[in-house]
């Protein structure tokens, strides 16, 4: 704040410069201090808590958001204090939820005949908890129609590539987890096996448009292909399917608009996505939608009496800040098809490029190179040797660890199931990492490839000379 007064503002600058008795303050790690101090102290005190966290902007690991524009940075500080929940005090803010909700129906092609319903989340873990809570109820319902009373548990299909929310929900909601093999030809979904993990407690099927190992997309037409048949010769059961479209949710419309995945499929009843990944929303929104009413069980849908007024919510957090809301409304209005389009295929150009130049240096096996979401996903190939014939002595972790040196976050980590011996990269490629920042990553890659020739032996050779002593 300017106070017009040079004075003052001396003053307050004084106040938490580095003479100030604010600054010698011991941060809190058990209990809370008994002295207050200044805010901007305080600020400048936790800022330098934070230092050595990195720029997350060069954090390759994350699928979340790590840029927004100035004006929605405002807008998210401007609506902070509103509450989401609190629909009767802050109608509009609601309204712009249901628009959100309306825009991604729309996007995901709700039949005009149905009746869709739909809420934001904190994110898709939550969307799929309710996802999966739709399912189990519908499931329970059905069978009680039906006079089945016994204590059958029931169970989820999914590939052995989901993601660790589906564990969460199995878990609490006492669901068995059933998953279907990946293997060497199959990184996500088998649907040639899929259906010999299903029964008559099954609830539904996952289908994940884009795995979170290494991007690819299930190929759900062909499941729902294969569901509709068995729905055919088991009346009394449908079996239904949620996508987990966590990543490719508002990313694939835009990018391949003509691959199909979504309610265009008869099967596919609900759909999630987080607004904090390809939605261009900064962490802390998800989305679910389902393509009608009936695949929502009444139970799941509380009227909540607040300020003299009854509104509807299936959401299982309650208070929470509006402002992620409003930002992704914010990115709706302000890129539009257009807009997302284009920043989307963008991102896909920087993916490929740098699959192609890590393909190109020879020392690695691609697993995905921008095929499905805009990740690459590579492992060392077990014979890899330099040019001059040196073979390889470091691995993925190594590189990652070389590479952090440049500030670049990579992870390295296994494979699901039978595949735990894979060790892989994954780099995730977003809005912000743009080409001229892609082409610094290759070539700080390339130098750490080059370095890690000679810094591995040289280390060898110490050791040795450390044991020959
Ligand atoms: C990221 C992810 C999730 C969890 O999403 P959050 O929004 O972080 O809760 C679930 N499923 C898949 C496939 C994901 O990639």
């Amino acid at each position: 704040m300017y106070y017009g007064d040079k004075t003052k503002e001396k003053l307050q600058n004084m106040a938490f410069g580095y003479d100030s008795r604010e600054r010698g303050t011991i941060l809190p790690k058990t209990k809370i201090n008994s002295e207050s101090i200044n805010a901007q102290a305080a600020k400048a005190l936790i800022k330098n808590e934070l230092l050595d966290e990195g720029t997350s902007r060069l954090n390759l690991a994350t699928f979340c958001q790590t840029y927004m524009e100035p004006e929605a940075l405002e807008l998210m500080s401007e609506t902070m204090d509103k509450n989401a929940i609190d629909k009767s005090e802050y109608p509009q803010t609601a309204e712009l939820e249901m628009r959100c909700v309306n825009i991604l129906a729309d996007l995901w092609h709700s039949p005009k005949d149905m009746n869709f319903i739909g809420t934001s989340t904190v994110g898709s873990s939550e969307a799929c908890m309710l996802a999966g809570m739709a399912m189990k109820f519908r499931w329970r319902n059905k069978r009680k129609a039906q006079g089945i009373e016994d204590n059958s548990k029931p169970n989820l299909v999914m590939s052995e590539a989901y993601q660790i929310c589906w564990e969460k929900f199995c878990v609490y909601w006492d669901v068995e987890l059933r998953t279907v093999p990946v293997d060497k030809q199959h990184l996500c979904l088998n649907v040639d096996k899929v259906m010999d993990y299903v029964d008559d407690n099954t609830i539904g099927i996952v289908g994940i448009l884009g795995t979170t190992y290494t991007g690819d997309y299930e190929d759900i037409a062909a499941l729902d292909d294969i569901i509709e048949k068995y729905n055919r010769n088991h009346p009394n059961q449908e079996l239904v399917i949620h996508v987990d479209a966590a990543s490719g949710g508002i990313y694939t419309p835009f990018v391949d608009p003509y691959y199909v995945w979504d309610f265009k499929l008869k099967n596919v009843v609900s759909i999630s996505a987080s607004g904090h990944k390809y939605g261009l929303t900064f962490p802390g929104v998800g989305w679910i939608v389902w393509k009608d009413r009936k695949y929502l069980p009444e139970e799941l849908i509380f009227e909540v009496e607040y300020l003299g007024s009854s509104v509807p919510t299936m959401a299982i957090n309650f208070s929470r800040s509006a402002s992620q809301i409003v930002a992704q409304y914010y990115n709706f209005l302000r890129f539009g098809k257009e807009g997302y389009s284009l920043i989307h295929s963008r991102t896909q150009e920087v993916a490929l490029m740098i699959g192609d130049a890590i393909r190109s240096t020879g020392f690695f096996k691609m697993y995905n190179s921008a095929k499905g979401l805009p990740i690459i996903c590579y492992k060392l190939k077990d014979d890899a040797v330099y040019e001059d014939g040196t073979p390889v002595v470091w691995n993925l972790h190594d590189l990652s660890a070389r590479l952090l040196m440049y500030g670049w976050q990579i992870p390295t980590y296994a494979l699901p199931g039978a595949l735990s011996d894979e060790v892989v990269h994954r780099i995730v490629c977003r809005a912000d990492l743009t080409y001229n920042l892609g082409e610094n990553f290759v070539r700080d890659l390339k130098k750490c490839i080059s370095e890690l020739k000679t810094a591995r032996i040289l280390c060898d050779e110490e050791l040795l000379a450390g044991h020959k002593k």
